[in-house]
């Protein structure tokens, strides 16, 4: 289905501001918090947040990185707050969350790119909710292994870096990351900690084919990632790279059977899928591998 074709009926989301989520809105601003859910405009905020899930995005909220397909504001970022990682863990703790998925903007300018924020923010979260299990999606630290080893000391139960897009379009969609830094990256964290489950999320709908989205799971699988979401892309506003193709839930069934074939212990793929959502079955589901 070409995009000149009206959004399809399976992506219509049901609009529902419900009492869980005023009361989550207005707890996130009070403690100056920042979550995806809000600044990537997700389609899934209202079900999420009704369950009380939430991605808290952590080292401020303007990013040094301009990716094609993202709503997060670009420029010079704010100075480190150290308060921040107690803010997210209070956070969790009021919101009984029982998985944590913590994610950043990219911090070019930081030496080691926030990762001993990240770091403080999994204790802080551990500390006060000893039974929430707590997923970091992390930037590539521009390859500073030293930094990645700060995180994967502070063992996450899942380690989260998005390869988003496939290797032909991988410079134009995300200009300052790179395919194999990516694949590198979950490689060396495999190796690191090998307990720990890695996972990646594609992006769909930017012009690859479907052969080249099977071609990226097997670079993920050959680089020992567990774990892998599919969704669609969706323009966040006209300024944004246009989506060249909606894909059929048909295709997303399709998709996830192949990962399963090439054994990734979950495979989460569907046109509302975004790399946090369903993350409390995924941590499960890789546990039980
Ligand atoms: Fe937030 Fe992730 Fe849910 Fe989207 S899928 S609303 S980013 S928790
Ligand atoms: Fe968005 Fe991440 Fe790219 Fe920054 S690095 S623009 S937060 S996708």
């Amino acid at each position: 289905m070409t995009t000149r074709e009206r959004k399809p009926e399976w992506l219509k989301v049901k609009l529902s501001t419900g009492e869980n989520y005023q009361e989550l809105k207005k707890m996130m601003r009070s403690k100056t918090l920042h979550t995806v859910c809000e600044e990537a405009r997700c389609p899934n905020i209202y079900e999420c947040w009704a369950n009380r899930t939430a991605t808290f995005m952590i080292l401020g909220d303007i990013c040094t990185r301009a990716c094609r397909f993202c709503a997060v504001k670009t420029g010079l970022p704010t100075e480190l707050d150290w308060a921040e990682p107690e803010r997210v863990a209070e956070a969790v703790e009021q919101m009984g969350v029982r998985h944590a998925v913590v994610t950043s903007v990219a911090r070019d300018d930081l030496k080691d790119g926030g990762a001993a924020i990240f770091a403080a923010t999994i204790k802080a979260i551990r500390q006060r909710n000893p039974f929430t299990s707590v997923e970091v999606l992390i930037p590539d630290f521009q390859g500073n292994w030293e930094a990645l080893q700060v995180v994967m000391d502070a063992k996450p139960d899942i380690l989260n870096h998005n390869v988003e897009t496939v290797r032909r379009l991988s410079d134009r969609v995300r200009a300052r990351a790179k395919y194999d830094r990516t694949l590198e990256l979950l490689q060396r964290a495999k190796e690191m900690q090998p307990q720990i489950p890695t996972k990646s999320s594609i992006m769909v709908g930017v012009g690859e084919t479907n052969d080249e989205v099977v071609q990226t799971m097997r670079d993920l699988r050959a680089h020992q990632v567990d774990i892998v979401t599919i969704g669609q892309y969706l323009q966040p506003t006209r300024k944004h790279m246009k989506i060249e193709r909606y894909y059929t839930p048909e295709e997303f069934a399709s998709f996830k059977e192949e990962g399963l074939a090439l054994g990734f212990s979950h495979v989460e793929s569907g046109p509302l899928v975004r790399s946090s959502y369903h993350a409390h079955e995924q941590v499960q589901s890789a546990q039980a591998n």
